[in-house]
């Protein structure tokens, strides 16, 4: 009964700067209770070296106003880092990674509409494409509760199967396709979608063959709050790439999703501009939606700039129609775009 005490009292615990709770951020890991002490242990990623002891008093603090509790003991670790000792077994995922695969990187932005989904999916197409020459693979995990778009674009539809406990991932274009989309009803409000987020990225985590896969990307909601905050936290990215629009605007959103991958673990790998410019026949630019918001994000952020990918009328058919253009126009030149960005974050992880 006390245990459960001891339970309640964790979960009125914020993440600090969130209005998410520790319990259902995942971070609890052991919680025991004998004679009056209670003995908790918690495990954060983050380079935020405020965190952990924030984390640290407000469990103090929320364990002292339990009657039962005499005596508390409360250890916060850093997860994500490898504890030191001798190394994994061969075959084993590193702590908390997803069995099989070997890289992860995340495609967010602070805002939606710049056009996230659309870039996640061509550059897992494009690292496809460039890994197939080493008989390697890539995949992409949908991750977009409010409007899971991955699979449209990829042109999947129906449920995965399911093989005892474990679901297998769909396929299409040479990727290996996990969406929310394939188990979200579309129907289902979006007020739901958000308490079923942690349990379903972890499903998606532990319980997808995924096979042996190279790199995964994952698809982030659009946005810098705490289902972001739940997936990161979640997942051990390899880093994390920010998409942006060119209206020097978009530029203090995209830094809000910075600032909210930096109170993570999280490396931010650089910056892409989406809907650069409008190409005409003469060959002349058209900057609609302003220009060198993507270039200043990275220089703010102190990243790199991973290149523009501009606004065409094929890029949204290939969307559309279910193939990505760099499936559908392989030698174009955006598709040698995306594969200029993805060989870039390849030569970074
Ligand atoms: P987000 O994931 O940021 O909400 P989407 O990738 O779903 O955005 O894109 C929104 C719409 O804009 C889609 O219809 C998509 O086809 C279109 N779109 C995205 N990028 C481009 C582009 N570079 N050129 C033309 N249309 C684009």
């Amino acid at each position: 009964m006390s245990l459960e005490k001891v339970k309640q009292a964790l979960s009125t615990v914020k993440y600090p700067g969130f209005s998410r709770d520790i319990v259902s951020f995942g971070l609890v890991r052991s919680v025991e209770f004998e004679d009056g002490k209670a003995k908790v242990s918690i495990a954060v990623s983050t380079s935020d070296s405020s965190i952990p002891p924030a984390i640290r008093d407000g469990v103090e603090t929320a364990l002292k106003a339990v009657p039962e509790v005499t005596d508390a003991e409360v250890s916060v670790v850093m997860s994500g880092k490898k504890p030191a000792g001798p190394s994994a077994p061969q075959g084993a995922s590193p702590e908390g990674g997803i069995p099989g695969v070997k890289h992860v990187i995340a495609v967010a932005s602070g805002k939606g509409g710049v056009g996230k989904s659309t870039f996640a999916v061509n550059l897992a197409c494009a690292f496809a494409e460039i890994l197939k020459a080493d008989g390697k693979t890539a995949g992409i995990m949908d991750c977009d509760i409010y409007g899971p778009s991955v699979p449209l674009m990829m042109g999947l539809s129906g449920r995965p199967y399911v093989e005892g406990e474990s679901l297998i991932p769909m396929e299409g274009n040479g990727l290996k396709v996990m969406s929310m989309g394939f188990l979200v009803d579309e129907d289902t409000p979006v007020v739901w979608r958000g308490p079923m987020v942690m349990k379903t990225i972890q499903q998606f985590s532990q319980n997808v063959k995924w096979g042996e896969i190279e790199i995964l990307v994952v698809d982030l909601p659009p946005g810098t709050g705490d289902a972001q905050l739940s997936l990161v936290q979640t997942i051990p990215l390899s880093g994390a790439v920010l998409v942006t629009t060119p209206q020097p605007a978009a530029t203090q959103v995209a830094k809000r999703g910075a600032r909210m991958l930096e109170k993570t673990n999280v490396k931010i790998l650089g910056v892409a501009e989406n809907m650069s410019y409008l190409e005409q026949p003469d060959g002349t630019r058209v900057n609609i939606f302003g220009e060198g918001g993507g270039q200043q994000t990275a220089n703010d952020l102190k990243t790199d700039f991973l290149g523009q990918i501009p606004l065409d009328q094929s890029i949204r058919e290939g969307g559309d129609a279910g193939k990505p253009i760099v499936v559908a126009e392989p030698d174009s030149k955006i598709a040698q775009s995306f594969k200029t960005i993805a060989r870039d974050i390849l030569s970074r992880i």
